[in-house]
């Protein structure tokens, strides 16, 4: 058999094609069984056809395999697709969210440097922050995410990168990311974003300006739940650095989970608008039920950034808040009556979860600290799913007659 029959049916047949095609093909190199899907290539390690073939390869003489935590086939197929996903020149992928997180920093920062970091990011990218890396000397300091002014006022001398999420999680509070860019770039910081709510489908934040992007795989791009994994991509020059530190420190995707996530990109963006549309008709719902005192979600046009959301994303995600009225107990009886959707906090599935942030995903801040983050305790959190519209509105109004 030869390879002959794949050629011309490359990386390079794919300039200029759109999102959806991508998702579906890019980064595939077939091998010579002519396999249709992507082949999973379970091994650590490859052989070399003579000594001087191993020696050529060890020196980066010659391309190719060495060891699966540098390469490895599977997974640099998911690097390759992510990166077009993304407009990126360059992805590598990491065996969690976390570890996307820990070696950009790793890599980008030394101690003494200065990271401004969004106040309302994941908790433990601020353990990450708080207990780990100030112990090397990174200093950090929070930011009221959508506050540009704020982010102008918190640059030091040696402010090296910023670390946004945006949109937020649960509030849906966003930045602008192009203006925020625009901001760092002026005093020769480097913007990374957090694009795990919005995946490529709904925002390209290189495109918008920022240097890098980092994704939990784990979330939606898997899209159902059954693996961890993450993903930094951006220019060539900073993802050199971050390719460096995660090739010698080790926590790199195993090609089981790169094979899965390949398989949820194919299906990302589809998945991205029905999750989207449910969450709108949701959001709407909730919003007019006399129990409900308030509905975080930017695709209601009584959301502060709607507009904003409008122009920078191609949809609105599929986390919604709400508060209902009264207070933590009014909450969790909300929460206990639902008999569908999952009493979880992980988000990004085909199944729809529902939590209670102040006592699980933000009960280590102090009450001081939820307050000012506008965590209260009487709000809930939906991360919708692709489960029917009308067995979901059913499941909530459960919750609503338990007010
Ligand atoms: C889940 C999550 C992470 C961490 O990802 P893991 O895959 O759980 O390590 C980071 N950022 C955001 C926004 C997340 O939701």
């Amino acid at each position: 058999m030869t390879e002959e029959w794949q050629a011309g049916r490359l990386d390079s047949d794919l300039d200029g094609v759109g999102f959806d095609t991508l998702a579906v093909r890019a980064g595939q190199h077939r091998s010579p069984e002519g396999e249709h899907s992507e082949a999973i290539y379970p091994t650590s390690s490859y052989v070399f056809r003579t000594a001087a073939d191993a020696a050529a390869r060890f020196a980066g003489e010659v391309p190719g395999n060495v060891y699966s935590r540098y390469t490895n086939p599977t997974v640099r197929t998911f690097e390759e697709r992510i990166a077009a996903l993304e407009g990126a020149e360059q992805a590598v992928a990491t065996s969690s969210g976390m570890s996307a997180i820990l070696a950009m920093v790793m890599s980008l920062c030394s101690g003494g440097d200065h990271v401004l970091v969004s106040r309302s990011v994941f908790g433990s990218t601020i353990s990450l922050f708080e207990k780990y890396l100030k112990r090397f000397g990174v200093q950090v300091d929070y930011v009221p995410l959508a506050d540009l002014q704020a982010w102008s006022a918190a640059f030091k001398p040696n402010t090296k990168l910023l670390f946004v999420e945006s949109p937020s999680n649960p509030l849906a509070e966003l930045v602008d990311i192009a203006a925020l860019a625009e901001i760092a770039h002026g005093k020769g910081a480097l913007l990374a974003v957090d694009n795990c709510f919005c995946t490529p489908a709904l925002q390209q934040p290189l495109k918008l300006g920022a240097d890098i992007v980092m994704h939990s795989a784990t979330k939606y791009i898997d899209g159902q739940g059954r693996s961890m994994g993450g993903v930094v991509a951006g220019k060539a020059e900073l993802m050199k650095e971050v390719v460096g530190f995660l090739r010698t420190a080790g926590p790199t995707l195993s090609p089981f989970n790169a094979w899965i996530f390949l398989k949820g990109l194919e299906t990302l963006r589809v998945r991205m608008q029905a999750h989207c549309a449910s969450s709108q008709q949701l959001a709407e719902w909730l919003e007019q039920q006399p129990g409900i005192e308030h509905v975080y979600y930017s695709g209601l046009p009584s959301h502060p950034q709607h507009e904003l959301a409008k122009r920078q994303q191609s949809g609105f995600g599929a986390v919604v808040g709400f508060e209902v009225k009264g207070g933590k107990d009014a909450a969790w009886r909300f929460i206990d009556a639902t008999r569908v959707i999952s009493i979880t906090t992980n988000l990004g599935d085909t199944k729809t979860t529902i939590a209670h942030p102040a006592t699980t995903s933000h009960g280590r801040l102090t009450p001081a600290e939820r307050a000012s983050a506008g965590i209260h305790d009487n709000l809930i959190r939906l991360a919708v799913g692709l489960e029917d519209i009308v067995d979901l509105k059913a499941d909530l109004a459960r919750g609503l007659a338990a007010l």
